[in-house]
């Protein structure tokens, strides 16, 4: 019996999923995989998640433009994110951040998002995850602003330093561990090494990132157990049960939409 877990980030309504989508929810629950957060990147993505919130109970969904996918000029309309952040099954706001990776929408445009959908999580109260991709000085930095000091979220698949993980820490984010960790020459086992548990959450970042064995193939929820093995092997002082439970309970301290209990009858 796997321990129970949640996938903090995925995205299983992409085309990718679209001819077994059922299986991998039978997987997932195979797995121990008990809930998942999957994250619209922009308005389309974001009903799809919706959709699929309401259609299965073990999937929650969050609503969000990402920075890659802002791609007009001109203001957005938020009032249908917002429209959908007021349903129940949307425990999140995202995913939303900064990526420098590649160039197709200005910096300028992606911090004037990026604030635009803190302020609105902030009003309505909702946690968000958050994409940083080579911008952590900047992205930290605009999370420290005084308005959204009292946002708090998941810095997802966290790639950046210790010192900056520690920054996030400070500010109340969770550090969101995905499949890098469990790759040769990742440095995240260092970091994770430091970090304390009641910072953490694993995550696919699914159809994206597979951990080993799977690195490079497609991925899927039910592979995050693979992410977490790796996470208490390196960490090396809890038991897998005591580890799924505080990773539970340190998801449910953030989201608080997120209102289901620890399964501990799955323990014995
Ligand atoms: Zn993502």
């Amino acid at each position: 019996m796997f321990p129970p877990l949640i996938d903090t980030h995925c995205h299983i309504d992409v085309r990718q999923f679209d001819q077994d989508r059922d299986q991998l929810m039978v997987r997932a629950a195979e797995g121990g995989v008990r809930a998942m957060l999957t994250l619209g990147t922009d308005l389309l993505s974001s009903g799809r998640s919706l959709e699929l919130a309401d259609a299965h109970d073990s999937v929650y969904a969050a609503v969000g433009l990402h920075p890659n996918d802002a791609i007009d000029d001109g203001p957005v309309d938020w009032w249908p994110y917002q429209e959908m952040a007021d349903h129940s099954r949307v425990i999140c706001w995202g995913e939303i951040g900064l990526d420098n990776h590649w160039d197709t929408v200005s910096p300028d445009r992606q911090q004037r998002v990026f604030r635009d959908q803190l302020a609105i999580a902030r009003d309505m109260q909702l946690p968000i995850a958050v994409h940083i991709r080579k911008a952590h000085p900047e992205s930290l930095a605009i999370l420290s602003e005084p308005p959204f000091k009292d946002v708090t979220g998941i810095l997802h698949c966290w790639s950046g330093d210790l010192d900056e993980a520690k920054k996030g820490i400070d500010l109340g984010y969770l550090i969101g561990i995905g499949g890098p960790v469990t790759y040769n020459k990742s440095t995240l086992p260092q970091i994770v090494a430091e970090l304390p548990w009641d910072v953490l959450v694993v995550e696919t970042d699914s159809p994206y990132l597979a951990p080993v064995p799977r690195r490079g193939k497609r991925n899927e929820p039910a592979l995050v157990r693979h992410t977490f093995d790796r996470l208490v092997e390196i960490k090396g002082d809890l038991d897998p049960d005591i580890a799924a439970e505080r990773l539970w309970n340190n998801f449910r301290r953030i989201f608080t939409r997120f209102d289901v209990e620890y399964p501990s009858a799955a323990r014995a």
